[in-house]
């Protein structure tokens, strides 16, 4: 079980305690791995398997890993159950919105007027596309109208989940964060702020936002 250190490190760096919480399947262990923590954060990964949305697999679609779909699926479950703070990132953001009854696209290019290049495949400390952000949201609060992002994405979210709104878009109109609208905190975000934090002060507010939450 790991992550990419650059989890741990924005953890630490926002003055919170990382743990890793290893996959598994089993509910009850996955509610007492939540009965340990104050906050969870969702990870980057493989692709969210289109049956969980209704759909079948397009030709587009990447690797899927059924025991990583089954295990956030019950995290994310419990966590909305027990109150706890959730921050989504990349794949954190697919399959939050798939597990609260929203839709995904399997490949950007199947959303009409995409035509920003999502994957930029490189150097995960560069920013590479700009974001609109939504005024009246946890992101206007610490980056404003507007901010860039680096992006590894090639699915993304479509029909958002019920009690969720959108809160930054790119100029192709990908969605790139959404906010949990009433309850527990739950931001989730398309970019990957965990590797960006190291050079962006912006960015390990996010994480630190996850903590004041927590
Ligand atoms: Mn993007």
């Amino acid at each position: 079980a790991y992550v990419n250190h650059d989890y741990v490190r924005s953890v630490l760096d926002a003055g919170g305690i990382p743990l890793i919480i290893p996959v598994n399947t089993d509910e009850e262990i996955i509610k007492a791995q939540l009965a340990c923590i104050d906050g969870l954060v969702i990870s980057g990964g493989y692709d969210v398997n289109p049956l969980l949305f209704g759909e079948e697999p397009h030709h587009l679609l990447g690797m899927t890993l059924a025991q990583r779909d089954t295990f956030d699926l019950a995290l994310i479950k419990y966590a909305l159950e027990m109150k706890k703070p959730i921050l989504g990132i990349c794949r954190g953001i697919q399959i939050i919105n798939t597990a609260c009854g929203g839709t995904l696209y399997q490949d950007c290019s199947l959303s009409e007027g995409s035509y920003i290049k999502h994957s930029q495949g490189h150097s995960p400390t560069q920013v590479s596309h700009s974001v609109k952000i939504e005024k009246d949201s946890y992101l206007y609060e610490i980056f404003g109208s507007q901010t860039l992002v680096n992006s590894f994405h090639h699915m993304s979210v479509k029909d958002l989940a019920p009690g969720f709104k959108i809160t930054a878009t790119a100029a192709d109109g990908i969605i790139e964060a959404m906010e949990k609208e009433t309850g527990s905190f739950i931001l989730a975000v398309q970019w990957h702020p965990e590797m960006l934090s190291g050079v962006n002060q912006d960015m390990r507010k996010l994480f630190k936002l996850l903590l004041e939450k927590s």
